[in-house]
């Protein structure tokens, strides 16, 4: 997980849980401790770069020491590692466990934040920042507005955010 060793504050792998959260919507939630979320609508739609944009901003959260001011949402299920190793390579180190999605609310400069140091975290790792300005305009075009609980619904304000990024170096 190249990722997750570009950090500030360097995980072990074996601190790290992904929770798999059985639900359509498109989402993915840092749930503190070293415990990440992702649904299966976005393991199902999202491609490669997608999936590593969405990851690098919610590691980025976590790196930064955000605050998951949580709600639960919907219940989850432990679909297990296959599908988790086919879309990212070496979590077959990594224990998804069942459970709820969290529903963390960020402030707009928390989310600023993440996506800057999540750009931050990908260049470390050998990648653009085309990769994060690429993964938010796919987040906009498939999940449409924002509502229904998918990942606009928990991380407003697309547009600026995207608008941001490009500005910055
Ligand atoms: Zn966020």
């Amino acid at each position: 997980m190249p990722l997750l060793r570009a950090t500030n504050n360097p995980r072990r792998l074996n601190e790290i849980r992904v929770r798999v959260i059985d639900d359509p919507n498109i989402n993915a939630a840092n749930a503190g401790g070293g415990e990440f979320q992702v649904t299966t609508g976005l393991l199902q739609k999202a491609n490669d770069e997608h999936l590593r944009g969405v990851l690098a901003h919610e590691i980025a959260h976590d790196d930064l020491g955000h605050v998951a001011r949580a709600q639960t949402l919907g219940t989850g299920l432990n679909i297990g590692v296959i599908l988790l190793e086919q879309l990212i390579p070496g979590s077959s180190a990594v224990t998804p466990i069942a459970g709820a999605l969290i529903a963390n609310s960020y402030s707009r400069s928390e989310e600023l934040e993440a996506d800057r140091h999540g750009v931050e975290i990908l260049r470390r790792a050998g990648y653009s920042k085309e990769v994060m300005i690429g993964t938010l305009t796919w987040l906009m075009r498939t999940s449409g507005g924002g509502g229904g609980g998918g990942f606009l619904s928990t991380h407003p304000a697309t547009e600026d955010r995207i608008a941001a990024l490009k500005k910055s170096g």
